[in-house]
């Protein structure tokens, strides 16, 4: 396995909206545990592959650390390929977000509390899921991604324009 560079803001391929994967080959899953490697490499809890500049409509997660609820054996790492929402419930809530693009900055984002989606796991398998606890955050930060949004985009211009000032000068020094 090999680690991959994340990239930061305000780089323009965490903006392009990713494709849909056509075919789950060795070459893909290897990709994939690379992801996960880097993502825990980079101590984050969840990674989408245009964060690593590979603009496919593939995410990782894994909460095994930070979550108290008792999955299944294994849950962890979650693979998620081409995931599409199949629910979201008018309960929303609001949680300050981090994220491994937009280094150094916390925001508060109101998201849809419970999810449901459907996505192909690693093994090709089609799959289902719902959850209405931190996972159902950590999915939907992570489609966001997918379709070229980042935190930044649930703040206003003025804020979102100094955090990429901010983060931009530091990438100089
Ligand atoms: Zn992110």
């Amino acid at each position: 396995m090999s680690l991959l560079e994340v990239l930061t803001i305000p780089d323009k391929r965490l903006r392009q909206k990713c494709g849909k994967v056509e075919l789950v080959d060795d070459n893909l899953r290897k990709f994939m545990l690379d992801m996960v490697e880097t993502m825990r490499a980079e101590n984050g809890i969840g990674l989408a592959a245009n964060q690593v500049g590979v603009l496919k409509r593939i995410i990782t997660i894994d909460l095994s650390e930070v979550e108290e609820i008792k999955r299944q054996e294994n849950f962890y790492p979650l693979f998620l390929i081409n995931p599409e929402f199949t629910l979201h419930s008018d309960e929303k809530t609001y949680f300050n977000e981090g994220c491994l693009s937009v280094p150094g900055s916390k925001i508060e984002v109101l998201r849809p509390k419970a999810i449901e989606i459907k996505y192909i796991d690693f093994n090709s398998k089609p799959q289902k899921l719902y959850d209405d606890d931190f996972l159902a955050r950590v999915i939907q930060h992570e489609m966001d991604h997918l379709e070229g949004k980042v935190i930044l985009d649930y703040v206003s211009k003025l804020k979102r324009d100094l955090i990429i000032k901010k983060i931009s000068k530091e990438q100089r020094l």
